[in-house]
This record gives structure tokens, sequence and C-alpha cells, in this order.
């Protein structure tokens, strides 16, 4: 590690049927990879049991909070553990999503955009479609949905804010659309007074980036919004995956400080580089 290692905020449980292992075992990775904080961060249930095949079901939640709690609570005196959820924007559900917000006293909620409309662009079952569609559209949809989520002050951070990337398909150079379009996105971060997570879990898919691009950091870092960073690991192995690349491009950006989350509450947490 370059740096002293900063909380780890997304990991999956098996509850939501495309992650392994149980939270114990992240919880002894971190410890084993020198964290002193994660949260976990599973997909949450949607309303109408809305692609009900990649999240937990309703009647998982308990069970999953009460998993979290007794790893927190057994932890306690080696590691921090934070009990978050990546909730979904997807617009219709928002009334659904804030009563699980308000149904418990989370540590932090993130919000992702996993879908345009029906599709589930990142997801691999789906990937067909991009063939079909008009991919700068596709980009300005997207940052516009990312937008709306953060508008709507409902979440604590904005989860992998580009991760309509992840395939590798990519808006044409220098799209003004695009560009206008990123922008605007940030702008509803920055008045939102949410947080941006900075996530490795990029770098392991086809697109083999961080999210979101450099360019976005540089845009984010020179307004002020604040950044968090997540994994977003599936498996205990991932756990911390990345973090030093990530911290290597906030650093590159002036960042001098990320997110930690305690109740819906932010404290600010200096990087720093081991020597
Ligand atoms: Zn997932
Ligand atoms: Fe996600
Ligand atoms: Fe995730
Ligand atoms: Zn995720």
């Amino acid at each position: 590690m370059k740096y002293q290692p900063i909380p780890d905020y997304h990991m999956h449980t098996p509850r939501c049927n495309h992650a392994v292992g149980e939270v114990r075992e992240y919880a002894e990775m971190a410890i084993q990879r020198g964290l002193q904080e994660i949260g976990m961060s599973d997909h949450s249930p949607m309303p109408g049991g809305f692609d009900a095949a990649w999240r937990m079901d309703l009647n998982e939640l308990p069970d999953y909070l009460r998993e979290v709690e007794s790893v927190r609570d057994e932890f306690a005196a080696k590691l921090t553990v934070r009990v978050g959820l990546e909730a979904d924007f997807h617009p219709g559900t928002e009334e659904d999503v804030q009563m699980m917000i308000d149904g418990y006293a989370w540590d932090y909620v993130m919000g992702s955009v996993h879908y345009i409309g029906d599709w589930a662009f990142d997801n691999p079952d789906e990937e067909v479609r991009w063939e079909q569609i008009n991919i700068e559209d596709a980009y300005c949809d997207y940052f516009d949905l990312v937008a709306r989520s953060a508008a709507t002050g409902m979440f604590d951070s904005i989860g992998h804010p580009d991760l309509i990337k992840k395939f590798g398909q990519r808006a044409p150079a220098g799209s003004k659309r695009v560009d206008k379009a990123e922008s605007l996105m940030l702008e509803a971060v920055k008045a939102s007074e949410s947080v941006l997570e900075i996530s490795s879990a990029g770098l392991r898919k086809p697109v083999g980036e961080i999210y979101p691009h450099s360019r976005i950091v540089k845009k984010a870092a020179a307004m002020g919004v604040p950044f968090c960073f997540g994994s977003d690991a599936h498996a205990p192995v991932e756990v911390g995956h990345g973090m030093d690349a990530c911290l290597d491009v906030l650093q590159s950006y002036g960042v001098r400080e990320v997110v930690a989350f305690e109740k819906r509450q932010r404290r600010m947490i200096g990087i720093r580089e081991i020597r």
C-alpha cells in the first residue's frame, strides 16, 4: 500500500444473487488488508419486484441488517463496520425507496443508476441492446438520471458515477452534449451536497478504468465535490481492491481528504501516504 487505507463503502452479499461470501469474510479480508473501516452496501429491494434477480428481496432486508449488525458488534474492537445500502434511482420508485431509507438508521445510503428506462445497461444479459441504441444518447440519458438521483436529496453518495462505460462503449470523442450532461450531473451533486464515489470496480470490467473517468474527477475536484471510496466488492477477495490507484487519481487533482459516514453524518479523513 502506498496510502494509509481509507474506508471502503461498497460491498455486497449473496442476497443480491450475484455476489459471494459472508459479511464476516468481507470483514476478515478488510482486516487482513489493513483497513480500519468498511461499509456493507448490498443491492436494495425494489418495489414491484423490479429486476428481482439482481437484488435482495424485501423480506431478506431484516436478515441482511442482522448479519451486518452482528459482524459490526463482534468486530468492533478491530474494525469499524458501517451499515449501508446501494439503493437504485429509477424514476417512479422514489416513494418506496424513501420509505425504505426512513425505515432504518443507516450509516449511509448510496444511490446508483443501473437502468435507463427498462434497460439494465450494465447487466451482461442485456449487453446486446448496446447494438441497438445510440451511444451518445445513452451517455446523456445516463448522466441526466444520475443528476436527477442527486437532485432528489435522498442519497448520501452517488455510486460509480459513470457506470455507463462499463462494457467499453464510448461516447463520440469531444461530444459537447455528453460534456454538458456530465457537467450538469456534477452541478446537481454539488447542489445536493452529496458525495461522489470513486470506484475501482471499472478496473475489473471490460472498460478497464476507474469510475468516474479522471476528466470527471478533475471537474468535480475543481468544484469542491467531496469523494468517498468503494471497491464494489462482490467477493471478499475484492475488498479494498484498487484503493491506491483511486487515491492516486484523487491526489493528482488536489483532493486531500475523503468522506467517512456514520448515521448519515459526514466526517473528513485526510489522505496520507505511507512513508
Ligand atoms: Zn452488484
Ligand atoms: Fe452498482
Ligand atoms: Fe455495488
Ligand atoms: Zn454496485
